[in-house]
């Protein structure tokens, strides 16, 4: 935590923040960041960049986040090396990204994002995704592959060469820059190309939290915008116009609810209050990049607080309007339970290093919509297998419009939910082999959190748990066991009480 010292930045109410032109230099004896907190490969990054003669600074979350204590995520560093020169100085790094040329350099596995100083407000590394891997499979993107360039993004013309970081000097300064910036009819930045220094780099991070850059040199921070206060007090506020901001960027929306949920910080009113106006230029982002977005709010361990948060801050409509309308024509359902049970349980895999798929994320965000399109059918249809794996491809479809959710996760939802009926009503020791199925276990979890809000028969629930716990000879008998209880809960009524139903739908609200 910074260690206090007052001196306001802005005052208290002031509704825009604006970077001063100089900073506040908060040397090394008044804050607690430590090297020994930083990744060795970051200090390797920035160290390298400083022998070379280049100013190197950390900058974003992570400084953030070792000012309140957390672990970060990821190492930005930002530089006035230009990407070029960033390249000729790493072997182990390659250029990405279109819209903004920046460097990865990598070890192993571990990758540390080096950018240039850039001149305007404009969306930010974060707006590069990177290449599709599987994060099921929990590979690493194929380091020698080119990147892959998102969908959505126009042909650009390559990167001007320039001769040095001052060569475009800043937002609007000249017709160069203005030249390289592209504004689409709503605000939104489309294309950002200019280097810059970095006080005018600023002008590009989000919120003031977010903007704390810690200089190798002397180890101090450079505060242009009154991050630190801001950090100290808990407080989420948006550097400059907040509505301005939010157009050039509506995804800004989202990353205040996931930094409001990951943190705890209070949003500032000004910061919030565009929100409610603005959400539906969520619709306008490309979908992958709210793919992106949806992940890192739901897999990072704090999904079910983003969901509070979105919820609240009716950004849930902007980001997935049908679960949204679900959730809002059934105040306190059943469904709404189970989701949030599910994401709580998905948080604390996250806390204990437990491997989360967006396959399963998926499937508790469309269990409302896929509850609902199924229970359009008529009833006796609705434990029909093409019934749920129509649902399910529906209420991919629809949300896909979007969030581009890729093909391998929609299939792994229908599989899912395919398997319900089956762990529901196993027949005889073909059930075993429902063990082996690839999908099983997240299939299993779903009918566990299904069993307890009372959509599956917790009986059912506990014969998986329990065959699943036992040796093969016990599982055989087990399952033989059930083919006899099938049998006499089939055959015709002799005093029994028969079963009215054989199926239940996933999930009737
Ligand atoms: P975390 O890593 O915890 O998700 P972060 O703040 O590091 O949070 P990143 O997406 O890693 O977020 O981005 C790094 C930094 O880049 C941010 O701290 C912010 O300064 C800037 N940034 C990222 N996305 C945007 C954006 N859409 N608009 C403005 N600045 C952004
Ligand atoms: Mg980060």
């Amino acid at each position: 935590m910074l260690k206090p010292k007052a001196k306001e930045l802005n005052s208290p109410d002031a509704s825009v923040v604006a970077p001063t032109s100089t900073p506040r230099i908060i040397p090394r004896s008044d804050h607690t960041i430590s090297r020994s907190h930083i990744a060795p490969n970051a200090l390797r990054v920035l160290y390298r960049l400083r022998d070379a003669g280049f100013r190197a600074f950390l900058v974003g979350g992570c400084v953030r986040d070792l000012l309140i204590g957390l672990e970060p995520k990821d190492f930005d560093v930002a530089t006035d090396a230009l990407p070029e020169q960033v390249k000729r100085l790493f072997r182990n790094s390659r250029l990405v990204g279109r819209r903004f040329r920046l460097a990865h350099v990598f070890f192993g596995r571990d990758i540390v994002e080096v950018a240039t100083f850039r001149a305007a407000s404009a969306p930010s590394q974060g707006e590069e995704p990177l290449p599709d891997a599987d994060p099921e499979d929990g590979e690493a993107p194929e380091l020698d592959e080119p990147q892959l360039e998102p969908e959505f993004e126009p042909e650009l013309p390559p990167t001007p060469t320039v001769s040095g970081p001052q060569a475009y000097p800043g937002a609007g300064a000249g017709s160069d820059a203005a030249a390289k910036r592209m504004f689409d009819e709503t605000g939104r930045i489309l294309r950002d190309n200019v280097y810059g220094t970095i006080d005018e780099d600023v002008w590009r991070r989000d919120f003031t939290a977010n903007a704390l850059y810690y200089n190798i040199a002397d180890f101090s921070l450079w505060d242009y915008v009154g991050g630190a206060e801001d950090i100290a007090a808990r407080k989420l506020k948006l550097i400059g116009d907040p509505e301005t901001r939010y157009r050039e960027d509506p995804v800004r929306m989202l990353r205040a609810a996931r930094f409001e949920a990951k943190l705890g910080f209070e949003m500032d009113p000004a910061t919030a209050e565009p929100i409610g106006r603005l959400r539906d230029l969520i619709g306008g982002v490309p979908p992958a990049r709210l793919f992106d977005e949806t992940l890192k709010l739901f897999l990072s361990g704090h999904g079910a607080r983003s969901f509070e948060v979105l919820r609240r801050r009716g950004l849930l409509a902007g980001l997935l309007p049908t679960v949204d309308a679900y959730l809002k024509g059934r105040p306190g359902s059943v469904v709404e339970k189970l989701m949030l049970q599910g994401l709580k349980n998905t948080d604390a895999r996250v806390v204990a290093d437990k491997p989360v798929t967006p396959t399963f994320l998926f499937a508790l965000l469309l269990y409302g919509p896929i509850a609902q399109i199924i229970e359009a059918t008529p009833p006796e249809r609705w434990h029909e297998l093409s019934t749920i794996l129509d649902a399910c491809d529906k209420a991919a479809r629809e949300a896909q419009t979007h969030v581009a959710i890729p093909k391998r996760f929609i299939l792994g939802v229908r599989e899912m939910f395919g398997l319900q009926p089956r762990l529901e009503h196993p027949r005889g020791r073909r059930a075993l082999r429902g063990l082996e199925h690839p999908r099983f276990r997240a299939a299993y979890d779903l009918l566990l959190l299904r069993a307890e809000y009372g959509l599956a028969s917790p009986e059912m629930a506990r014969w998986w748990t329990r065959i699943q716990e036992v040796s093969g000879e016990e599982r055989a008998n087990m399952a033989d066991a059930l083919t006899g209880q099938a049998q006499s809960l089939d055959s015709p009524r002799r005093g029994g009480r028969r079963r009215r139903r054989r199926h239940r739908p996933p999930a009737p609200s």
